[in-house]
């Protein structure tokens, strides 16, 4: 087999490279700066598959590497995220799901305790010990936990004061505060809403603490499409995906125009590098691979939901995964560990997460379909549920472990976790158990 056919010929795509039409602007030179870093990548690996043939690969022992360094010490470069420790707790305990990697009983345990030291007592998880409870810090520390997935780990979401927490940062306009007297935008919604279904509060407690939630959000989708962090802000990737994850859980789009913000999120896609960008006329960035790429899938089986008579447009992935996966393997990947931004870009814990999970969304896309991986099939990533992005099999778990709680669940009352009121979705499905193996789950900053 003639390996090079797999890849896309990079001297065709150089039509696709931005034309700023003899105006320079200060973001035309950074895009032009940009796409000289990214051709350069490209053409670098168009001779080096020459001699091996495998490539790209994925750098995946070099990447844990970078992931159990980083879970034990950190470098004083990550100084100013010290009110951000359940996040970077959380970006290398999903990093190394997708790799296929375990830590040691030992250390996941050490990492409970840790997370048990951020609870707040008043509820809520902080972004480390002695800190004010914030939703951010919630959503992370609710998510490592899942994954950790032991008893100990789901003890460790009290779910009363946590309840407290999120009623505390609800407004009566349906938004959320990052904290008690903090900031208001769609984030809050998304985070509130994911440790509510992960861990099973009751329809009584959702329709209390959810209350007018979807209008909110629906008032900040832009005239471009997609979704802003408030009313009449700009439309961004990070927000657009909380906003229609969290209008995906909560079962309602309300009148979202679903069609301008599919329309919006397919043409983030950058035509030359393949990967996202996260607001229009900005440059690509590799986080953006999850934040739009799952965002697309959700978006197209919620118009699937409404008019199945567009079955099969709505049936296949509405973005180029082959030149997404691309972008990541040949430009975000640094050989020694650890995956970037873009080309010239140190990396972080932050984008490690995000363009694994990325590459995740695009290769598990559809129930009924192989995964779509770019290169040798070890280049495959596990499997990440797309509204919470951790393990499919994590959420399912920790549904099952909080639903004894419920006295007011009946059972159909199970696709609650996915937000889901049809059968034989992709995804968001409701009735079987999701598996290690599962490849079913379509779908995969600045
Ligand atoms: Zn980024």
């Amino acid at each position: 087999m003639d390996r090079q056919w797999d890849i896309r010929d990079f001297s065709d795509l150089k039509t696709e490279k931005f034309d700023e039409e003899n105006v320079t602007t200060a973001t035309s030179t950074e895009q032009i700066k940009t796409e000289k870093l990214i051709s350069r990548c490209f053409e670098r690996l168009q001779q080096m598959i020459c001699l091996d043939p495998t490539l790209p690969k994925i750098c995946r022992n070099e990447h844990i590497h970078f992931l159990e360094s980083g879970i034990q010490n950190l470098s004083t470069a990550y100084e100013c995220l010290d009110s951000s420790r359940p996040w970077i707790v959380y970006w290398i305990l999903n990093a190394a799901h997708l790799l296929n990697h375990s830590f040691s009983d030992a250390l996941l345990d050490r990492i409970v305790d840790f997370l048990v030291k951020c609870r707040s007592p008043s509820g809520g998880f902080a972004g480390g010990p002695g800190q004010f409870p914030h939703l951010a810090p919630t959503y992370a520390a609710v998510n490592s936990l899942c994954i950790i997935g032991t008893k100990k780990a789901y003890e460790a979401i009290d779910r009363p004061s946590l309840k407290n927490f999120l009623r505390s940062v609800h407004e009566p306009n349906g938004a959320f505060r990052m904290h008690v007297d903090g900031e208001i935008d769609v984030r809050g919604c998304y985070c509130a809403i994911t440790a509510a279904k992960l861990a099973n509060f009751s329809k009584k407690d959702e329709e209390e603490l959810f209350e007018n939630t979807v209008e909110w959000i629906v008032s900040c989708q832009s005239y471009e499409g997609g979704i802003g962090g408030l009313p009449d802000l700009e439309a961004h990737g990070g927000y657009t995906f909380c906003g229609i994850a969290a209008l995906c859980l909560l079962g309602s789009t309300g009148t979202l125009n679903l069609k301008s913000l599919l329309k919006w999120s397919v043409n983030r896609q950058m035509r030359y590098e393949g990967g996202f960008q996260g607001r229009t006329n900005k440059l690509v960035d590799g986080c953006y691979s999850f934040w739009q790429g799952a965002t697309i899938p959700i978006v197209q089986l919620l118009i699937q939901r409404n008019e199945p008579c567009l079955g099969d447009l709505m049936d296949r992935p509405l973005f180029d995964r082959q030149a997404l996966q691309e972008y990541v393997l040949i430009c975000c990947q640094r050989p020694e560990g650890g995956l970037l931004d873009k080309p010239g870009k140190p990396p972080d814990y932050y984008h490690t997460c995000y363009t694994l999970s990325g590459i995740s969304i695009s290769q598990h896309c559809k129930a009924d379909m192989q995964p779509f991986v770019v290169g040798q099939p070890e280049n495959e990533v596990m499997p990440t549920h797309p509204i919470y992005n951790i393990p499919p099999l994590a959420a399912w778990k920790v549904f099952q472990h909080f639903q004894k709680y419920n006295s007011d669940m009946y059972p159909e009352d199970n696709n609650v976790i996915w937000g889901d009121d049809s059968e034989g979705d992709d995804f968001v499905r409701s009735e079987s158990q999701p598996t290690e193996t599962d490849e079913s789950f379509e779908i995969v900053d600045d």
